[in-house]
């Protein structure tokens, strides 16, 4: 062969090369886009089903007529039904957000308001657990934020507080406004997190008991989600040591959405 035949066959082979990877990459970006397709599918799949048994479970707790045993019973399967909520989320989330898939919604809201209603879920179970549940949280407090991941957020926290304070401790939230931002603090009683895991245990499945040692199940995704939803607020949350050596969660998030984003005019629905 001339040297001019063996430079067309390499050229016929790169140009048959280039149109493989071409498919490849086509193949790649239309899989993506089903993944993507499959997990917000998923998730209205798993969620909606849980919500239509929160909504009317919720709509009959607010009923008088409820005797001492049938409220218990339904605090149960409300606290239950929440917690699978809760978990299905987080899960679904940290796909959408290794997606790079997740937004914040702005909308004009009251975080104290927000704070409050999230906090008043943990009610039935501080009163079973007989903890003192301490809230300092004035209202009005206006933002603009993304009110279903701040709720997340709060609800995160608070879950923690409760499954690692021991029965009769204290559980405290607090919320203030500050140049320009709000702070929310979730402050506990419990066995507090040693320092060389305070940062670790903001990722993704890390637990401070790992292993054969885990007594509290949970999936390790909770904080992982708080931190990442603060910061796509461009808040940031820190953990320091309470005063009396419990867990305490400090949030801080701007009450601006960044200048040119678009703040929707209805407040999010709780
Ligand atoms: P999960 O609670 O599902 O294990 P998280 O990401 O919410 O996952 O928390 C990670 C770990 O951080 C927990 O397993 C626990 O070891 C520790 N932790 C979180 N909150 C608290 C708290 N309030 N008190 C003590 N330890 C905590």
């Amino acid at each position: 062969r001339t040297a001019q035949q063996n430079t067309e066959s390499a050229l016929a082979q790169t140009s048959a090369a280039k149109e493989e990877i071409t498919q490849l990459y086509q193949k790649s970006l239309e899989l993506d886009r089903l993944k993507t397709e499959f997990f917000a599918n998923i998730s209205h799949e798993l969620r909606t089903p849980l919500t239509l048994i929160i909504s009317p479970l919720t709509r009959r707790l607010a009923l008088d007529s409820l005797s001492a045993a049938e409220r218990g019973e339904d605090e149960l399967i409300l606290r239950n039904a929440r917690l699978l909520y809760r978990q299905v989320s987080d899960l679904l989330d940290v796909a959408k957000l290794e997606a790079g898939h997740m937004a914040v919604d702005y909308a004009y809201i009251d975080l104290g308001e927000l704070t409050r209603a999230v906090a008043s879920q943990f009610d039935s179970l501080a009163k079973e657990k007989n903890i003192s549940y301490c809230l300092d949280v004035p209202v009005p407090i206006r933002g603009e934020a993304d009110g279903e991941k701040i709720q997340r957020v709060l609800l995160n926290l608070l879950a923690n507080a409760f499954k690692f304070t021991p029965d009769g401790g204290n559980i405290r939230v607090t919320l203030r406004e500050n140049a320009g931002m709000a702070v929310i603090m979730v402050e506990d009683n419990g066995p507090g997190i040693p320092e060389d895991m305070r940062e670790v245990v903001f990722e993704r499945f890390r637990q401070v008991e790992g292993g054969a040692q885990r007594r509290f199940g949970g999936t390790g995704l909770g904080l992982a989600i708080v931190k990442e939803f603060t910061e796509l607020h461009l808040g940031s949350v820190t953990l320091n040591q309470a005063v009396d050596g419990g867990a305490l969660f400090s949030v801080s998030l701007p009450l601006q959405a960044p200048s040119g984003t678009l703040v929707r005019d209805t407040s999010t629905r709780l």
